[in-house]
């Protein structure tokens, strides 16, 4: 490896944020959500990392799941968007997959299968988020025509919450209590919590609770409590200082000179751009860390590097060690410096950018 930046994963802190995932939900089972090659960290090694204790791991469709088969994953995995088309269900019952059901085409191609074992099927409902799920009235049948399919076995009810983020909304409340509703008499195992309801909304925890963010260390919600506090950053973004400036008052600082500096100003550059993940909306102030201490960007981030102050840093110079995120600068900070959230960032990081494990 030449270039420095990088991007380290522990995998440890990621074991340890599903367990403490497991402990607010006591009494559910939890589907890892390692989606988007876990959230950009590296779904087989994670998985890999979590196999003896994963209830389950939740993945966004069928690629993703073989490429865990094929690595020796012998875990449930669901598919949480369930199958785009009928030519998946021979790979669904070879490899064991399990699959969410959200619409009248993917029951009836199920209902159409013949497969050699039965299914195991997440019927989702449309409790108010409108994106995917079967309505409030179409629900009970499309339960009751999964019931009497002789290749169906187990069924889990679940639905998905648009803003349990938001700690005083009581939209998932609302949410809850319709799904209560339409699932009242069905007698199944239920799922709906992802990280913000697993933190904040005890009531929702249900059989399965669906861990995703939170498992990386970073939480979705707008104001973090005590439950929070134990989650580790799994990702340590890092690169290093290369060139060192010394610019004087009304002098500026790279692309369209978005900084001028209003006084001396010692300016490091970084190898770390917007080409390798970092966001190129990242506004002036975003925190950084250069051998441990805190600073700021200033000005744009270009393609391959970008540039921060390093005036109350004097012994910083080339080679000096730069954090974007991990465990001094958390990725919500910078996320919310740059007008998106950790996801993003997170599932941003591309190939250019090695995944180290320790
Ligand atoms: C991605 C996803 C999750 C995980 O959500 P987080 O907010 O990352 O915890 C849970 N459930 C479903 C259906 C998802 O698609």
């Amino acid at each position: 490896m030449y270039r420095p930046a990088r991007a380290v994963i522990d995998t440890a802190a990621f074991v340890s944020n599903y367990r403490h995932a497991k402990s607010l939900a006591a009494n559910s089972r939890a589907v890892a959500v390692i989606k988007a090659n876990g959230y950009g960290h590296g779904a087989v090694r994670l998985a890999r990392a979590l196999q003896m204790e994963a209830d389950a791991f939740g993945v966004a469709c069928i690629e993703e799941a073989l490429e865990l088969r094929e690595s020796g994953i012998q875990n449930p995995i669901l598919l949480l968007e369930g199958i785009f088309g009928p030519d998946e269900l021979e790979l669904v019952d070879k490899l064991d997959f399990g699959m969410t059901i959200h619409n009248r085409r993917q029951l009836e191609w199920i209902e159409n299968a013949r497969p050699a074992r039965p299914f195991n099927v997440w019927l989702k409902l449309d409790s108010g988020m409108h994106r995917l799920g079967f309505s409030s009235e179409d629900f009970a049948q499309a339960f009751a025509r999964l019931k009497a399919c002789p290749h169906v076995e187990d069924i889990v009810l679940m639905s998905h919450f648009a803003r349990a983020d938001e700690t005083g909304e009581d939209a998932t409340l609302t949410q809850l209590e319709r799904f209560k509703q339409a699932s009242a008499n069905l007698q199944k195992p239920v799922s709906l919590a992802n990280s913000s309801a697993i933190l904040h909304w005890p009531q929702t925890h249900g059989d399965w609770v669906r861990p995703g963010i939170m498992l990386y260390g970073a939480t979705p919600l707008d104001r973090p409590g005590e439950e929070s506090t134990a989650l580790k950053p799994v990702m340590q973004l890092q690169s290093e200082i290369i060139a060192v400036r010394e610019l004087g008052p009304g002098e500026a600082v790279g692309y369209g000179a978005r900084f001028v500096c209003d006084k001396p100003t010692r300016i490091g550059v970084v190898a770390m751009g917007y080409a390798d993940g970092y966001p190129r909306h990242a506004r002036d102030g975003t925190p950084v860390a250069v051998d441990d201490k805190k600073t700021r960007l200033i000005g744009r981030v270009s393609m391959d590097m970008l540039t921060v102050d390093l005036s109350d840093i004097p012994d910083a110079a080339p080679g000096s060690q730069v954090e974007l995120w991990g465990d001094h600068i958390a990725a919500n900070e910078v996320a919310s410096h740059s007008d998106t959230i950790a996801y993003q960032l997170f599932t941003g990081i591309t190939r250019r950018v090695p995944l180290l494990y320790r």
